[in-house]
């Protein structure tokens, strides 16, 4: 497999507002929750075509995770505090997710462009 699409470690402390992955090529992502959230690949969130948008998470318990479950060896099931746990976030897309300096380089941090699915 791809160290680049494989997870070492996942760090999500409960309470937090972020969650880090290591992956398996020596990178690390940080991930704001309202980013995680606001990507949210599922079908509800998403519908069934296009590109991904950031919608923007209205409340705090939507951007509060509950529990993370691997999904085999390709994804992460977020369960939120609200109850919405559709998502499944494939490595490939979490990685496609990162929006730290390397992986967007020239990007405002701030910037929610919309992503293809993956
Ligand atoms: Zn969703
Ligand atoms: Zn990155």
């Amino acid at each position: 497999m791809d160290p680049r699409f494989r997870a070492k470690a996942l760090r999500s402390p409960r309470g937090a507002k972020v969650s880090e992955i290591d992956w398996g090529d020596g990178h690390q992502s940080v991930y704001p929750h309202d980013v995680l959230r606001g990507y949210c690949p599922c079908a509800g969130c998403q519908g069934h075509e296009g590109t991904i948008k950031f919608v923007k998470p209205t409340s705090d318990i939507q951007m509060e995770l509950d529990a993370i479950d691997p999904v085999g060896n390709y994804a992460l099931q977020l369960t939120w505090f609200d109850g919405h746990s559709s998502g499944l976030y494939s490595y490939t897309y979490l990685r496609a997710l990162c929006h730290c300096d390397v992986c967007r380089p020239g990007v405002a941090k701030e910037e929610r462009a919309e992503l293809a699915r993956s």
